[in-house]
């Protein structure tokens, strides 16, 4: 991945926690109601952004390749043409020509089916849920609960959650960087998960930190 695009991939995960923060701190403090359900939808609409900028950069590739062989045989048949006119005839507008292309070969997609909006939507879902008590019984909550808090290597509760962007499974920071010690890659520990990760495929999860200090909290009360 060239630099331009990692740069943007940062761009877009950092957004998509900070929405998920802004988010978990609306459904908090702001009361049940369209007020919060304006200011949601807006936080949702910007995650629905950066995922179509994500479907953008998946497509370039493929844009700037197809680009290139046009490109080729546009020089050749100008080189092999009679009277090839002034260069500046056959050089278009290729930034515009490229943005129409990527719109193009994403014009299909559906934001709402990224792997990152999904997992924002259920997150907030979630705490929707749980904020205005619509869940199940508080007993079921709290042991899916306790169950989605543990790290699935020391079974123990979750410290330093991260995420893999890989598969979306979410270890402690350090039980996830020991299974990776000495290896570029390795193979996501969970039982059925294909997933292949190296210690650069993984981000911080803010939103469960903070629902794990928030839980913290609750059982001093
Ligand atoms: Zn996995």
């Amino acid at each position: 991945m060239d630099d331009y695009s990692k740069r943007e991939k940062d761009i877009i995960r950092t957004g998509i926690q900070e929405a998920l923060l802004c988010s978990e701190f609306a459904i908090k403090y702001l009361d049940q109601g369209p007020g919060r359900d304006q200011h949601l939808q807006q936080i949702t609409n910007l995650v629905k952004n950066y995922c179509l900028l994500d479907h953008h950069l998946q497509a370039r590739p493929n844009v700037i390749a197809s680009m290139s062989a046009n490109e080729a045989a546009r020089l050749a048949q100008r080189e092999n043409a009679e009277n090839p006119g002034p260069v500046e005839d056959t050089i278009p507008d290729y930034s515009q020509i490229f943005s129409q292309k990527v719109k193009d070969a994403t014009k299909n997609v559906t934001v709402e089916n990224h792997a990152k909006f999904k997992d924002f939507h259920k997150k907030v879902q979630e705490l929707v849920n749980k904020q205005d008590g619509t869940g199940d019984g508080d007993d079921v909550m709290y042991t899916e609960e306790s169950e989605n808090y543990l790290d699935p290597i020391s079974k123990t509760e979750l410290v330093d959650p991260v995420i893999s962007t890989k598969c979306r499974h979410r270890f402690s920071r350090k039980s996830i960087m020991e299974h990776l010690r000495g290896k570029s890659f390795a193979q996501c520990p969970i039982m059925g998960c294909s997933a292949k990760f190296s210690a650069e495929d993984f981000e911080d999860d803010l939103v469960t930190a903070q629902t794990l200090r928030r839980r913290q909290l609750n059982k001093q009360i």
